[in-house]
């Protein structure tokens, strides 16, 4: 017998690329049953109706249906603000999509309306359930590097910013706000502690009005450093992480995991010069085989699906949230600091 009487009514709002997925992952989540979907386009309501699902005729709609108990707001960037607020005040418990808004005032007023409608407000950061990112988590909790003091995460592409709003600034674009914000929001729970100081430039090399892709630099309070690196004019690839400790280097190659730890092995004695291009160094000399080991990666496995089950559990009063809005609220002031850094040509002091 199920543990769950009553699944919730959710709607998807935003029938694109995401809101389908969303669709998708919600197949195996029996708190939940899709009640439908509602997009302004006609081809994605007729979509999903040839996929079986009822297409809502209005947002109003959606809101007026007592049997919708969760929105889902799978829109763009820019209007998630308006859609949550109002979704709040019909009663509604709002899941909504990543990045949760343009700027932390906005996140403001829906926590604020979130409050006073006593329904739960939850933003959609997936990717704390990416296993390349749970594996490095799980790499530092070991201390297999040893002292940990730096880290570099990149998600790089050839292809431009795809789709047609992310290239506004209207509809909140770019790369900051697309991928900056999954970035930083796994990064953060990586390294303890405050961050410091935030230095960033993103790019524009193929003349778009949105930043194309950045470079930002985080310094944190207990000395570590972090590079994060986003870019979509980038024809090479290069790690999606590289973990730096006193004792070893991890490295994770891509999506499949591929990579591996290299250690410290046995003494190996002095170093001696190589040939380096025009030069000669020790410093730089490789480790021998005998002063090196080669670990695998502590893979971890995850079901993103604990996403949705866990808001339900949330919103019913069973269970804390998985992905709290002070949270959500530190990487908005952080991207916010980026831009500034961007702006100024300066260091940024930050303090969260
Ligand atoms: P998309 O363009 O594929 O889909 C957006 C859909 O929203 C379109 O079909 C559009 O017609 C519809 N729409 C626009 N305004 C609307 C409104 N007021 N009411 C109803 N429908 C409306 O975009 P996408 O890639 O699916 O992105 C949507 C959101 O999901 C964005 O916030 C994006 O950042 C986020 N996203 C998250 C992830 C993730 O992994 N968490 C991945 C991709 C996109």
């Amino acid at each position: 017998m199920s543990s769950v009487p009553h699944p919730l009514g959710l709607v998807v709002v935003g029938f694109g690329g995401m809101g389908h997925e969303h669709v998708r992952k919600l197949d195996g989540v029996e708190e939940i049953a899709v009640a439908g979907t509602f997009d302004i386009s006609q081809a994605r309501q007729d979509l999903a109706v040839s996929l079986g699902l009822k297409a809502y005729t209005s947002f109003q709609v959606v809101l007026d249906d007592p049997k919708v108990a969760i929105v889902l707001l799978a829109t763009p960037n820019d209007s998630h603000k308006d859609l949550a607020i109002a979704a709040l005040h019909a009663g509604k418990h709002v899941i909504c999509e990543k990045p949760v808004t343009l700027n932390s005032a906005e996140l403001d007023a829906i926590v604020e309306a979130s409050k006073k409608a006593e329904r739960l407000f939850m933003v959609h950061q997936n990717r704390r359930w990416d296993e390349d990112y749970l594996t490095v988590k799980k790499l530092l909790a070991e201390g297999t590097l040893g002292k940990f003091y730096h880290l570099e995460t990149r998600v790089l592409g050839s292809r431009g910013i795809p789709g047609d709003w992310r290239k506004l600034a209207k509809n909140g674009g770019g790369m900051m706000l697309d991928w900056g914000v999954h970035l930083l929001d796994r990064l953060v729970f990586l390294i303890p502690g405050k961050i410091t100081q935030v230095f960033c430039k993103l790019n524009y090399p193929t003349g778009q009005e949105v930043d194309e892709g950045f470079h930002l630099f985080l310094t944190f309070e207990g000395g570590q450093t972090a590079l994060v690196e986003v870019g979509t004019c980038h024809y090479q690839s290069l790690p999606l992480w590289l973990v730096l400790g006193t004792k070893g280097t991890a490295l994770i190659k891509d999506w499949s995991l591929e990579g591996g730890i290299v250690g410290v092995g046995g003494n190996e004695g002095d170093a001696k010069p190589i040939v380096a291009g025009a030069g000669l160094t020790k410093t730089m000399a490789p480790r021998t085989e005998k002063g090196e080991v080669h670990l695998p990666l502590p893979v971890v496995t995850s079901d993103v699906r604990d996403f949705y089950r866990n808001f339900v559990a949330t919103a019913e009063g069973r269970a804390e949230p998985l992905i709290r809005n002070e949270e959500v609220r530190r990487i908005l002031c952080l991207m916010e600091a980026a831009f500034e850094s961007h702006r100024t040509g300066q260091v940024v002091r930050f303090e969260g």
